[in-house]
């Protein structure tokens, strides 16, 4: 199938990327991945799709070790990104939105297997004593939570519902912030510093991004991350940062772009499409 942002990151931008490598900042990518399981969803555009097979899974990770990559926490991203000292091996930050299941089932044991670290967001309406379901995929129980949490696995706030959080007045948006992270806090017994923000992030809304920082920095988060696509670098707002969008349509050239800062030319095109959406910031 015929992609314009595959042919123009591998062929274009990913060696531009490379040529200048060497002068820009220390940058960090923070992979963004859903549910690592075979079913696809049918009909989408590559750049839609959120499911990563488990042998594509399996081959990210195994390259990540090849390559001789360290996993960091978020808030270790964000100290690494503004040291003034450049590191001397790549890192990169694994993330998993929505709390499916299959991060336990297959996601995990190869994590295990490398000794990698991950965050996983869990909006937790979804989560429950008995399984619950996000789109017609099971998530994780709080008995799961707890016993990943028990064997290093980070867990971060992904709302309570799900929802479009910039559709809600300011007292439902403080409730899915809140609760959300406090409900996590009292099942793993260990604070929540993180939070993802679910769907399209609202970059071009100023007042709102003002709002939800404030909030967010209130209730005791220390950083989120955001679907703004690309590497993280020193100047982000730390509560709302960058990710890379993964999926089983990464093959090893595509997953090592996109790592290395090659994908990032995608932001501008993602900037300008909310642009026309809102009618301007
Ligand atoms: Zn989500």
């Amino acid at each position: 199938m015929p992609r314009a942002d595959r042919l123009a990151t591998l062929w274009l931008f990913h060696p531009l990327r490379r040529c200048v490598a060497s002068l820009l900042s220390a940058r960090v990518a923070i992979l963004m991945y859903h549910s690592v399981s075979e079913a696809t969803s049918n009909g989408l555009h590559p750049y839609f799709e959120t499911t990563t097979s488990p042998r594509v899974f399996a081959e990210h990770m195994k390259f990540l070790c090849e390559a001789g990559y360290r996993t960091l926490q978020l808030d270790e991203a964000v100290n690494y990104v503004k040291s003034p000292e450049q590191p001397s091996e790549p890192s990169v930050v694994l993330t998993f939105d929505d709390g499916f299941q299959d991060f336990s089932t297959h996601a995990f044991p190869i994590l295990h297997r490398y000794g990698f670290t991950a965050t996983v967001f869990l909006p937790t309406a979804y989560i429950g004593d008995r399984r619950r379901q996000l789109n017609t995929r099971g998530c994780l129980t709080w008995a799961e939570v707890r016993a990943l949490h028990r064997v290093g696995v980070t867990f971060g706030s992904h709302t309570v519902t799900h929802p479009l959080l910039n559709f809600l007045n300011a007292g439902e948006l403080e409730q899915e912030v809140r609760r959300s992270k406090e409900t996590i806090e009292d099942q793993i017994g260990d604070p929540v510093d993180s939070f993802s923000y679910p769907f399209a992030f609202p970059e071009t809304h100023r007042g709102f991004k003002t709002q939800l920082r404030d909030l967010l920095g209130a209730q005791g988060y220390r950083n989120g991350v955001s679907t703004i696509i690309g590497t993280c670098g020193p100047r982000e707002d730390q509560f709302f940062l960058p990710r890379l969008p993964v999926n089983a349509w990464d093959d090893r050239r595509l997953f090592r772009a996109k790592l290395e800062g090659g994908y990032d030319w995608l932001h501008s095109f993602q900037y300008a499409r909310k642009l026309a959406t809102v009618g301007g910031p």
